[in-house]
């Protein structure tokens, strides 16, 4: 009887490998642990519809409980993978069970960055990652009004409309000049700080907030180091995440800012694959390994492990993108901009609707669109194939971007 496959990990990288197993027929044992207490479920939502009210937490499942049974995937909820040993292909769980693998996969994911401030134990500053992270901030958000978010990138960004729209006295500390820096270009940043402050909230960049005021045991307000005291009785920071490799490092499998891997996705141990936000991975878009946080990058992981173990390895080649949501502005972004030389706009950000094409040495990396789906699905074809788009090319509105995308 083969071990078969374990996946460590059901968050939407997990899920989908076994998903996507079963999907191409693979027939053998697969087990599927996930360290918390919930079936497979999508993380978008949980700063978006769900923080807002308008989904209910049936609609994150990826599947219905009653798939994993009926697709014989043999679950295991609210089990934690604590150790691997590879000399027997044996992990150990906290329960103290041991499982063989023939296989083993870490989708292990990632946890938040904790702010390390003075008054940041207090009750009151939350984080968001998890459902229950946010099934306890949708609630805690009905009953505040004056809402701090620090950190001013996606997530922080997509949580501060919500509570905006909710009608919440909203500020957004930045330490950054900009917002979302790290991956959009200043156009896209301008942009989104007047979207919000033009609905409202207040935009704090180059803030660095020293200290948690406490009042009553709780936490009641941000100190910035300029001496602004912003009010709050709801703080939650978004100030990124760190991927999950202890298990990794314990069993001496190479980590960096990830659990290192090849461009197949195997990592020091040929037996053991790393996929989703804990894996860090060659690219064809960077000349050094990367981390990528996103749905598309969990699940193309996942579909290129599970062609492998059924006998069809290819590289993962897949071009990067990415959504946010924030008021009733669609961001989507393909390739990975970082190391642009230049950019140009396609559209008028005035109109709501335009897109930023990053170039390197004259060849396209990515684009970003706002509220230009089409500009978007032609721009991953475009990259996906290496056709030659030029700047002038990508300015042009009166050029049809679909010519320099292969159908399909
Ligand atoms: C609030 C929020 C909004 C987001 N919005 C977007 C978006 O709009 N667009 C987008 O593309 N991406 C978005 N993302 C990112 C996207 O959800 C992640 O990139 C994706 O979930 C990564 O999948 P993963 O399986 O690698 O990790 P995860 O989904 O984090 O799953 C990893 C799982 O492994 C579990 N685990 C960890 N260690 C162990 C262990 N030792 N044993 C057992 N289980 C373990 C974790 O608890 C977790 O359940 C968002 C993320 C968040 C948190």
């Amino acid at each position: 009887m083969p071990a078969g496959v374990v996946i460590a990990g059901a968050g939407q990288a997990g899920f989908q490998v076994a998903f996507s197993l079963r999907s191409r027929g693979y027939d053998g044992p697969i087990t599927l642990i996930g360290n918390e207490p919930h079936i497979p479920y999508q993380r978008p939502p949980l700063s978006k519809g769900f923080l807002a009210g308008k989904q209910e937490i049936r609609h994150l499942h990826l599947r219905p409980a009653a798939y994993y049974a009926a697709q014989a995937i043999d679950f295991l909820a609210g089990e934690e993978v604590t150790r691997i040993d590879r000399p027997s292909r044996q992990v150990e769980l906290g329960s103290s069970r041991q499982l063989n693998y023939d296989t083993l996969i870490l989708a292990l994911g990632a946890r938040v960055r904790t702010l390390s401030l003075p008054g940041a134990e207090l009750d009151g500053v939350c984080y968001l990652r998890s459902l229950d992270d946010a099934a306890d901030l949708r609630q805690r958000l009905q009953q505040a009004n004056e809402i701090v978010v620090i950190g001013g990138g996606f997530i922080g960004l997509e949580l501060a409309a919500v509570a905006r729209l909710a009608g919440k006295r909203v500020s957004v500390v930045e330490v950054q000049p900009r917002l979302m820096p790290r991956v959009v270009s200043p156009v896209i940043s301008e942009y989104y700080a007047k979207l919000h402050r033009d609905r409202g909230s207040e935009i704090r960049l180059h803030s660095v907030p020293s200290k948690i005021i406490g009042a009553h045991g709780r936490a009641a307000g941000v100190l910035l180091n300029d001496g602004t005291h912003i009010p709050a009785d709801l703080i939650v920071a978004g100030i990124g995440v760190l991927p999950n490799i202890g298990l990794a490092e314990g069993a001496g499998l190479e980590t960096a800012n990830g659990i290192v891997v090849n461009e197949y996705l195997a990592t020091t141990d040929p037996c053991i694959y790393a996929i989703g936000d804990c894996a860090a991975h060659p690219s064809l878009f960077t000349e050094t390994l990367i981390r990528i946080e996103s749905v598309q990058n969990a699940v193309d992981q996942a579909a290129c492990v599970a062609a492998a173990i059924c006998g069809e390895t290819r590289p993962y080649t897949d071009v990067p993108w990415f959504w946010t949501d924030q008021f009733d502005v669609k961001l989507q972004m393909a390739g990975l901009s970082s190391g642009y030389d230049q950019v140009v706009a396609r559209g008028d950000p005035g109109s709501n609707k335009f897109s930023v094409f990053y170039f390197r040495e004259d060849r396209l990396i990515a684009v970003d669109s706002v509220n230009r789906p089409a500009d978007h699905i032609a721009s991953r074809k475009i990259l996906g194939s290496g056709s030659h788009l030029r700047p002038d090319e990508a300015a042009d509105e009166g050029i049809d971007l679909k010519s320099f995308a292969p159908a399909g």
